[in-house]
């Protein structure tokens, strides 16, 4: 054999080796990114674990989510994740006023999946899931919607849009009485006037605040015929208006009479009373002073009345509290009357009614014709804080 045949031998086995050796090491290369042995796979990922809705009632822009509803016994979750994709980004605890639900126009728009701790929210198919808005801040509102996903499962979607639809608004003053009605009178002063000119004024102030405010009646007569006058319940009527419109606050204005002297607040039983704290603080920052001897007093001149006809829960005295509070009360009078709208009663507003003075008391009545409407200023400025209407950002999510 020739020095050069063997020359080329050496030289392929080499190369050869070489090859072998490259396979060998692409080989163990590709094995240690491969997929793990079988053996040590993880475990499949179980499906999350759920617990059923029972209702969802909505009280001004605080949702209420409970486990369990009925009208005697009710049970919220005690606190609540709103997912988006894989991970929490807005969590509530339950707290027990109705006030202080999920308040929805603090929740960023977007998509959410619900839960409470580790468990999905399952809704059967007959759980009405409400939708609406939230009022007008920084000439803008959120349309919510609650939804059951494909999986059945609850959802909420929250979207910014720049305009109410005609038909619903932000905001219901009452001014009490009128029709048939004429309230109280003294010291030259009729009752259902008074609230008119009060409410009529409070408009133009929570108009230029940017708000969409309806009135229940803007004479003195009271919308819908003449038998419905004494029937708030009946199509049109004040508490039937306020379903209609879906406002989600409503401020009952009156004078009072019987003997005190100064404003009373009323909220109801089933709330806090942080709204009517800040109006009592404009009024008394205004120069006029509170009454304390009325029924149903919290503090200072805050009052939360319960009706003393006897039941399984506790009811609000006043109808125009009561009555338009949707579910997360017990509106139970309207309720019978409008048997055809009981998915409308799942949202309510929350209300305030306020007596600004004693008219039968002529130190009061001077007041009122001298003041009114710094009075009326004062429970503008008041309400404009309790709702936040100049809350620049959203805030951050509780912890
Ligand atoms: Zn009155």
């Amino acid at each position: 054999m020739s020095e050069k045949i063997q020359g080329f031998l050496v030289l392929r086995r080499f190369l050869l080796s070489l090859l072998l050796l490259s396979l060998l090491f692409l080989g163990l290369l590709l094995s240690a990114c491969g997929p793990e042995p079988r053996e040590e796979e993880a475990p499949p990922a179980l499906p999350p674990s759920s617990r059923p809705l029972s209702a969802i009632y909505v009280h001004g822009e605080s949702a209420l989510l409970y486990a369990h509803a009925s009208y005697a016994e009710r049970e919220l979750f005690p606190h609540l994740e709103l997912w988006q994709g894989e991970a929490p980004v807005f969590l509530w605890e339950a707290e027990e006023p109705v006030n202080k639900g999920l308040l929805l126009w603090q929740i960023p728009p977007g998509d959410y999946s619900l839960r409470c701790g580790e468990d999905l929210l399952s809704v059967a198919e007959d759980v009405h899931l409400p939708a609406g808005y939230t009022i007008t801040r920084q000439e803008s509102n959120l349309h919510w919607q609650f939804y059951r996903d494909e999986g059945g499962f609850l959802g909420l979607r929250l979207e910014a849009v720049a305009e109410l639809p005609e038909d619903v608004y932000d905001i219901l003053i009452d001014p009490g009485h009128g029709g048939i009605d004429p309230g109280a009178s003294g010291n030259g002063l009729v009752e259902a006037e008074q609230n008119l000119q009060a409410a009529l004024y409070l408009e133009e102030l929570f108009s230029a605040m940017g708000l969409k405010v309806a009135l229940s009646r803007y004479d003195a007569e009271i919308p819908g015929a003449s038998w419905e006058e004494d029937n708030p319940y009946a199509s049109g009527a004040r508490v039937d208006q306020v379903y209609r419109k879906q406002a989600k606050y409503l401020l009952s204005s009156h004078l009072n009479a019987g003997g005190g002297s100064g404003f009373q607040l009323y909220s109801s039983v089933y709330t806090d009373t942080d709204w009517a704290g800040r109006v009592q603080a404009q009024l008394l920052a205004s120069g006029w002073h509170g009454d304390e001897n009325g029924l149903g007093w919290v503090e200072d001149a805050l009052y939360k009345r319960s009706s003393s006809q006897r039941t399984l829960i506790p009811r609000d005295y006043y109808f125009i509290i009561r009555e338009t509070g949707g579910y997360a009360l017990s509106p139970y009078t309207y309720r019978l009357f409008r048997i055809d709208r009981h998915a409308e009663l799942a949202q309510g507003a929350e209300a305030l009614l306020l007596e600004y003075m004693f008219l039968d008391n002529a130190g009061d009545a001077q007041y009122w014709k001298d003041n009114w409407k710094e009075l009326v200023a004062a429970v503008a400025a008041g309400s404009a804080e309790y709702w936040q209407l100049d809350a620049a950002e959203q805030p951050l999510p509780k912890e």
